[in-house]
Parts: C-alpha cells; sequence; structure tokens
C-alpha cells in the first residue's frame, strides 16, 4: 500500500467532502509538495458556489505555500530547489511553448487546453492532485515556484499570493510611480495589497473605499499607508476623489471590489483624464448598468484587465515579506484546519453573520489525526 492523503474535494455547488486519496509517484520531471498552507481566495468562493464554472469532482485551492517532500532530479535542477525547501507554487501551469507563453503573457495561456492551473484540473487528470486543499499536492514539471525562506510564519509567507496580485494590479499594469493618485475600490486582501505596493512604488496619494462594515479592514488601510479611506455609504465618494485630488481625479483606479459591477461604472467618473483603470474584481459575469462608455473616449482612459499575477509581481512581493519592513501579517486573520474548509470559504464570502476575515489561510497541519 502506497502513501495517501486527505483532500477536500468539490462535487458540485457547494459539495465539499473529505477523501483520503493515493499519493503519486514522482517521476524526473515533478515533485510532490507538502502543503503548509494555502491561502483561500475570492474566487475560492466563486468556484464553491458554481460562479465560476470548473469540471467537477476537483481539488479546490489554488495558493499553496509548502516544503517539497519529493521531486525528481530534473525538477531539482530545473526550479534550483531540493527537498526539505519551502516554495510558493503560482497558480498558472503555462505550456511554456504557446504565442502566449512565447511573448511572455502566460496568464492567458491556453496551451493545455483551457485554463490550466492548480484548483481548475479535474481529479479525473492523472495524478488527481491538482489543488492545495490538501495534505500533499502534485507539482506539475511546468509548475513556476518561488523559493522562500522557512522561518516566517507559514500564514505570512502564504501572503505572497494576495500580496503579488497587489504589485501586479496596483503597479506593473497600471504602471504606477511617483506622484501618482491611486484609489483603490474595495478593502479586501487584495485591496489592501494594492495599498502595499502602491505605496513601495512611490504612489503619492493613495484613497481606499469600502462599505460601513468594513471599518475595521479601511483601518488597517491606513495602517498599511493608505492616506485617505472613504466610507462609500456615508460619502460621496466622486465629490471627495476631486477634492482630495483638486479636481483633477485618480491617475490610477483599482477595482478589486466582489459581487457588485457597480464600482466598474463609477470609476470612470473617478478617474482623471488620461487615467488608468484596472479591473480585477469579479462580479458573476453579471452585466454593469449605468455604464457610459463615452467617458472612455472623452477622457481617453486605460481599461486594463487583470488576470493574475506575474513572476516578477510575485517575487516582489516575497521580497516585501522576507524584508520585513511592512507588517504584512496584520492582514493575515484566520488559519483553519482542512475539515473547516466550508466555514472558511463562507467566511471569506461574507456568509457567515457578525464575523469577518480578510487573509486565511487552510493550514492541513492543523486538527491533523496524528
Ligand atoms: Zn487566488
Ligand atoms: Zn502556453
Amino acid at each position: 500500500m502506497g502513501r495517501t492523503t486527505r483532500a477536500i474535494v468539490q462535487t458540485g455547488p457547494r459539495r465539499l467532502e473529505l477523501r483520503e486519496l493515493p499519493v503519486p509517484e514522482i517521476d524526473d520531471d515533478s515533485a510532490l509538495l507538502r502543503v503548509e498552507a494555502c491561502g483561500i481566495c475570492g474566487s475560492d468562493a466563486e468556484q464553491y458556489t458554481g460562479v465560476l464554472p470548473t469540471t467537477w469532482p476537483s481539488i479546490p485551492g489554488h495558493e499553496p505555500l509548502g516544503i517539497i517532500d519529493r521531486i525528481g532530479d530534473k525538477a531539482a535542477r530545473r526550479w534550483g530547489v531540493d527537498v526539505g525547501e519551502r516554495v510558493a507554487v503560482e497558480v498558472l501551469i503555462p505550456c511554456g511553448h504557446c504565442a502566449a507563453c512565447v511573448g511572455g503573457r502566460y496568464q492567458v495561456c491556453r496551451g493545455r487546453g483551457g485554463m490550466f492551473g492548480y484548483s481548475y484540473v479535474p481529479l479525473a487528470t492523472p495524478p488527481g492532485l491538482w489543488g492545495a486543499y490538501a495534505d500533499y499536492m502534485y507539482l506539475d514539471p511546468c509548475t513556476l515556484v518561488h523559493k522562500m525562506r522557512k522561518d516566517l510564519p507559514a500564514s505570512t509567507a502564504a501572503l505572497f499570493n494576495p500580496l503579488g496580485a497587489g504589485f501586479r494590479w496596483a503597479v506593473e499594469l497600471p504602471n504606477t510611480g511617483p506622484g501618482d493618485t491611486v484609489l483603490i475600490l474595495g478593502p479586501g486582501q487584495r485591496g489592501l495589497a494594492s495599498v502595499i505596493a502602491a505605496r513601495a512604488a512611490g504612489a503619492d496619494t493613495i484613497i481606499v473605499t469600502g462599505l460601513t462594515r468594513d471599518a475595521a479592514k479601511l483601518a488597517l488601510a491606513r495602517e498599511l499607508g493608505a492616506d485617505h479611506v472613504l466610507d462609500v455609504e456615508q460619502e460621496d465618494v466622486k465629490r471627495r476623489v476631486k477634492e482630495i485630488t483638486g479636481g483633477r481625479g485618480a491617475d490610477v483606479v483599482v477595482e478589486v471590489s466582489a459581487n457588485s459591477p457597480l464600482p466598474v461604472a463609477q470609476a470612470l467618473h473617478y478617474a482623471a483624464f488620461g487615467g488608468r483603470i484596472v479591473l480585477a474584481g469579479v462580479k458573476g459575469f453579471k452585466a454593469v448598468p449605468d455604464f457610459i462608455s463615452d467617458l472612455i473616449v472623452v477622457k481617453e482612459l486605460h481599461l486594463i484587465g487583470a488576470f493574475g499575477v506575474t513572476s516578477p509581481s510575485y517575487r516582489a512581493a516575497i521580497r516585501t515579506i522576507e524584508a520585513g519592513r511592512i507588517p504584512v501579517e496584520k492582514m493575515h486573520t484566520h488559519d483553519f484546519a482542512l475539515a473547516d474548509a466550508e466555514h472558511a470559504i463562507q467566511l471569506l464570502n461574507g456568509e457567515i453573520p457578525g464575523e469577518q476575515s480578510i487573509h486565511s489561510c487552510l493550514v492541513p497541519e492543523l486538527g491533523r489525526a496524528s
């Protein structure tokens, strides 16, 4: 009998079950990761509810941090890591050869048939362990890994994922630099990460919006470097942004709010002439009411869609975490055992009355029987 691993398997919308699955053999090109922590992403909630279509059954979890448990010689040489080392694992598993990959845009690689990345590959595709809601996860030969220091708490190191998104969405894509006013719509983990990244890029003024119930997140946004925080239920955001920017509007608007498409239409009003708007919050494929496209024309706005993170932005995030100058760990609020995966997702999705999470992790070691 070979080894087995516990894994959360999703079999349909809102249906998760804890299963015991065989641990696969590793060849020369691949590896096996012992998951220390898996960050819980906003898109995990969309997978869970079925808004984001996935082929079931599959193992969720695409923000893995872990220890190399076994690795083939070729993989060890290619990735520059060995057994016992800690790695941050990128979500997407690019083919490395298609036009998108060769052109440096592996986020839109379709070379392996559809979107190919951890938590999106079904259990039926060998060797099955394609998600990090598990004790062990398979590492495909085309995986992108980043070595990380082992002396940081796993839940802090696991922040490489939201923080990587902050660097890509708030800095890399809109080319944010000194002097820019950055307006961040939504104070969740990606919004807060955007504050850290924009501050690191030298942004002049950072404004964050949220709801009245987001008061604690908005307070944290200030602590992490926001100059102004606005409660959209109490304040006229358009007027306040005009006041703060001397009538110009924001050079960069980062839309990372969840569910409601309204902020997408509003972003066009908040942006300065020639401004850049990054859309990264998904809205369950709903249409945007009151979207006035003429504003894009007359203001020469740049609308940028953001999907995923690039290696340079992951590296910027890892450097920021390892440098320890910014209290990134304040974003981390919860660690959960595998058995509590459903509660963890519902909490992030705002489905648990009276409780909120910002960054949370599944930590397989918690609640392990032996
Ligand atoms: Zn994610
Ligand atoms: Zn490709």
